[in-house]
């Protein structure tokens, strides 16, 4: 049997990923070397990972987000005793609410759900994981992917297991990822500087460490109660999967750090990860594509990986069902590497700055201090907010609107729907706010691969009609009359050729 897209890795993206490509009703395989999907280290309190505003609107649109927004638990909010509230932070030093500009974007409407979310690792990826198969994906655990052999029309995959074939195969197997080394992708990009530290400990004296996050002249780390430590060694990145974490290790590297003889009574679990930020030069080897880590690699701080791989998957997933139907365009599948590689670049860089500020030298506190007061300014902390929620994320799809590139904003329409609800079929959408009959008729032309949807909205935000692809993204937006050759054209560059039966005259 030859599957038409094997995925290596039933990690978040591999899962989402395999979600997105049965909703196109694309036959789907996922092989994972894991027998056992339940680790510690996915389980609060390391698992936890923080999702930003297009993941929310990606699980919005999925008809997932109530799921996520209820497996989140009650936790009572961090700052709940402090005067102002946090949005968010960069390299550790918050950004204030009340000083955040939301009319630095006037194409958003308040969204689905609040600008950020927390989520345990293991809970997301069950949820997913019985998504995909209730959708008919075939999840395989146990099974590593070892060797790749690609012809013109299939993918041989060597697995632990023996031989599968697949028409398409999609790296979503890490940041060491075998599918990447073993198709030849070349990946770059500048070396750890740190080992970071992920600690569960029992403390002999807890008061000995100061809770919250220091930056000290040997290094940084955070503390919470009972014994929950991160911390940054600028060893190099040397220690980091080289040595076994013994607890001596631990308390040596944190009398270092947070400079008090501080004693460890058990170390309950420890993992390490550095700062190594690396691409990889192209998404695409022929039949074989790279998605999340295995894509792209950087430190954790800051949070961004997990959004990073849930937009490459809401990406890749329709264009590569599309070219499997044979119905789309022909340089589609390539604008999944024009459009998500420039994005991983800039969180790779994100990521590099705040290690810039982080290190341990008069210098770098320095540059922490005006960071520190260009934060606390509404242009800064807006800045800030704008990258850290996602809200000013705009995607490479070309000239036009101000909104193309852009998430559709999330219109509250007359019927009582949502965009975001709208999207949960898997097709683009073609939102008409003057109900012409020119746009009707042009969606009906598609209508296998675009829904159409007239109706006024409460706020239209001066516009007259978009066109939105199946992942959410503005591909076309007016203010004016709408001009439906002008839209005509937009859909044949994201969705090919209309319907055979459909004449491609358009009245106007
Ligand atoms: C401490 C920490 C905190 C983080 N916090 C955040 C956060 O707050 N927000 C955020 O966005 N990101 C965060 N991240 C990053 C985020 O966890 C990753 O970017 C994300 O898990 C990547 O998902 P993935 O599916 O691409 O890869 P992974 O989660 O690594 O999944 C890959 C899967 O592939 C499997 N696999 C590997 N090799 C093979 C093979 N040869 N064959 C078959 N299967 C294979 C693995 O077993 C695994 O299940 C954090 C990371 C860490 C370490």
């Amino acid at each position: 049997m030859i599957h038409d897209v094997a995925i290596a890795g039933a990690g978040p993206v591999g899962l989402f990923l395999a979600c997105e490509l049965r909703l196109a009703g694309v036959s789907v395989l996922v092989l994972e070397q894991a027998a056992d999907p339940h680790a510690p280290l996915k389980r609060l309190p390391f698992g936890m990972r923080g999702l930003s505003v297009p993941t929310l609107e990606a699980l919005h649109r999925r008809g997932l987000l109530n799921d996520v927004a209820a497996a989140q638990g009650p936790a009572a909010p961090h700052w709940a005793h402090q005067a102002r509230r946090p949005g968010g932070h960069f390299a550790g030093m918050p950004f204030h609410l009340d000083q955040v500009d939301a009319s630095a974007w006037p194409y958003r409407l308040p969204g689905p759900a609040d600008t950020s979310m927390a989520v345990e690792l293991e809970s997301l990826e069950s949820m997913l994981a019985a998504r995909a198969v209730a959708m008919g994906a075939d999840i395989r655990r146990g099974v590593g992917v070892e060797g790749v052999e690609q012809s013109n029309d299939a993918v041989s995959i060597r697995t632990t297991d023996g031989h599968v074939h697949a028409r398409w195969l999609v790296g979503c197997d890490g940041g060491r990822s075998t599918v990447r080394k073993a198709c030849g992708f070349e990946f770059s990009g500048t070396e750890p500087e740190f080992t970071g530290y992920s600690i569960d400990a029992e403390l002999a004296e807890p008061d000995m460490l100061r809770l919250g996050r220091h930056y000290t002249p040997t290094g940084m780390y955070t503390y919470a109660r009972p014994g929950t430590i991160a911390m940054v060694d600028f060893d190099g990145g040397i220690f980091h999967r080289t040595q076994p974490i013994t607890l001596e290790h631990v308390q040596r590297v944190l009398r270092r750090i947070a400079g008090t003889h501080v004693t460890l009574t058990a170390l309950r679990l420890a993992t390490t990860w550095t700062d190594r930020a690396y691409q990889a030069t192209t998404y695409r080897r022929g039949r074989v594509l790279l998605a999340g880590d295995a894509a792209h690699v950087h430190s954790p701080l800051g949070g961004q990986g997990l959004n990073l791989g849930i937009g490459d998957a809401m990406n890749l997933g329709w264009k590569l069902a599309a070219t499997l139907r044979g119905d789309a365009p022909d340089d589609l599948l390539d604008t999944y590497e024009s459009e998500r590689m420039p994005i991983a670049a800039q969180v790779l860089d994100w990521s590099r700055a705040q290690v810039a500020l982080m290190r341990p030298s008069p210098s770098s506190r320095a540059l922490e201090a005006i960071i520190r007061d260009l934060i606390d300014t509404t242009d800064g902390a807006t800045y800030i907010a704008g990258r850290v929620w996602g809200v000013r994320l705009r995607h490479d799809l070309g000239e036009g609107h101000p909104l193309v590139g852009c998430s559709v904003p999330d219109f509250a329409l007359s019927d009582g729907t949502r965009p975001g609800e709208r999207l949960r079929t898997g097709k683009g959408l073609l939102l008409d706010f003057g109900d012409n009959a020119s746009l009707r008729q042009l969606a009906g032309r598609w209508e296998d691969r675009l829904a159409y949807v007239a109706s006024g909205a409460a706020d239209t935000l001066g516009l007259s009609a978009l066109l939105v692809r199946p992942d959410g993204l503005v591909a076309w937006a007016t203010q004016d009359r709408p001009d439906p050759n002008e839209a005509s054209q937009v859909a044949l560059r994201w969705f090919g050729e209309p319907m055979p039966a459909h004449a491609p005259a358009l009245a106007s």
